[in-house]
């Protein structure tokens, strides 16, 4: 197999762990994105640390699959910089995630779909392009890209589905406001219930 080919297998192999990651954050309800990280000691491939996304059910909103693989594979290895180790993650990161693996000094980045909202590996900016940056991370996008993407595409369909199925339930019931009334009025009313029900400690502040 020559090193190219050898390369695009572990490539793969690696892309395939993420995804189970990505299918993990699903069962949680969240975004399904996964992360790993590798590194090469002595020829051999080893998984130094896994994570998906989990924003929601933290309450974390840095809680980004690759944040969360970073850190424990810095625990693990009891240094803030992984010179040696490689990014596998199912979508595009975003700049927070990306100026992150660039402190730590990654090697590379490889991602499966590209994120034209918030892709920062070039979809919308590239951060891995800055010369003016003194650590290069060399990034590769497109491993598995269909498969992940397909994730996340029946994801939000399956979201959207339920949004649906929940808007008709709710106008089938009797407390819908009546026709004509003033939009503006209701949302106000939305907002003050929203506001009652709020932790006590956060309405004290
Ligand atoms: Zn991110």
């Amino acid at each position: 197999m020559s090193d190219s080919a050898e390369q695009a297998r572990k490539d793969e192999a690696a892309m395939r762990l993420a995804l189970d990651q990505a299918q993990n954050a699903w069962l949680v309800g969240e975004v399904p994105v996964g992360a790993v990280i590798v590194r090469e000691v002595d020829g051999v491939h080893q998984v130094v640390a896994t994570g998906y996304n989990r924003p929601i059910t933290t309450h974390d909103p840095t809680a980004h699959a690759e944040i969360v693989a970073l850190r424990h594979a810095a625990q693990l290895l009891g240094n803030y910089r992984l010179p040696d180790c490689e990014l596998y993650v199912t979508l595009e990161p975003c700049a927070m995630c990306a100026m992150a693996l660039v402190h730590a000094r990654f090697k590379r980045v490889v991602y499966a779909a590209a994120d034209p909202k918030t892709g920062a590996a070039g979809s919308v900016i590239d951060l891995f392009a800055q010369r003016q940056l003194n650590h290069h991370t060399a990034v590769q996008g497109g491993v598995l890209a269909d498969t992940c993407g397909q994730l996340l595409r029946e994801f939000f369909a399956e979201r959207r589905a339920q949004a649906r199925r929940e808007r008709n339930e709710s106008s089938a019931a009797p407390a819908a406001p009546a026709a004509g009334a003033p939009e503006t009025d209701y949302n106000i009313v939305e907002v003050i219930e929203m506001q009652d029900t709020m932790p006590g400690d956060l309405t004290d502040l």
